[in-house]
């Protein structure tokens, strides 16, 4: 059950779990979404970091856990732990480094694995705002969400765009799973 109880202050705990190579933004992204702040310096995650963000989906109120995995492969051994009870999965790959959307399958392989059935999966190009930079095309990424059956979204942790949209846009998703008991 992926919709932990959650007593007196909200209707439900959802646990939601960056992955996705090492800087694409994992890290920016849950900042951007919990503090309204854009970090320009690379700060590696070690292990992991851990966020949290309240939020109304309707007339429920939701508390989103944020895992913000290390790409670290040291820490892959405990990855199994870090997908139990997840209930969305936000895969993120930079639209200016192609090899970190090459990487997307291999990821996927490791959820299919470790994540529950029904956990939602969004996959994620992040660093939008880089237009000149970019060598990941929208349709590239909306081509393979379509392919593996996963939304997509583009974001960018800089300027903030679709940042909310990632986090509560696939809540209500994530709120119907559980309501309907398939989570
Ligand atoms: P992580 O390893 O996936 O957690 O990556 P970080 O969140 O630490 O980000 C890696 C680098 O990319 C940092 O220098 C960030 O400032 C930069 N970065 C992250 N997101 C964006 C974005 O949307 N746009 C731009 N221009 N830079 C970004
Ligand atoms: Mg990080």
């Amino acid at each position: 059950m992926a919709g932990l109880s959650c007593k007196m202050s909200c209707d439900h705990i959802f646990k939601y779990v960056i992955i996705g190579d090492r800087g694409v933004g994992k890290s920016c992204l849950a900042l951007q979404f919990t503090d309204n702040i854009f970090q320009a310096a690379h700060k590696i995650t070690v292990g992991m970091e851990f966020d949290k963000r309240t939020i109304n989906v309707g007339s429920k109120t939701i508390k989103l856990h944020i895992w913000d995995m290390s790409s670290d492969e040291t820490f892959r051994y405990i990855a199994k732990l870090y997908y139990s009870w997840a209930a969305c999965l936000l895969l993120v790959y930079d639209v200016t480094r192609r090899e970190t959307f090459t990487h997307v399958s291999t990821w996927l392989k490791e959820n299919r694995e470790h994540a529950s059935a029904n956990v939602t999966v969004v996959l994620i190009g992040n660093k939008c705002d880089l237009s000149d930079r970019r060598l990941v095309t929208y349709e590239e990424g909306q081509q393979f969400a379509i392919e593996h059956e996963l939304l997509f979204i583009e974001t960018s942790a800089k300027t903030a765009e679709n940042v909310d949209k990632a986090f509560v846009g696939t809540s209500a998703i994530v709120l119907k799973n559980v309501e309907d008991g398939r989570l």
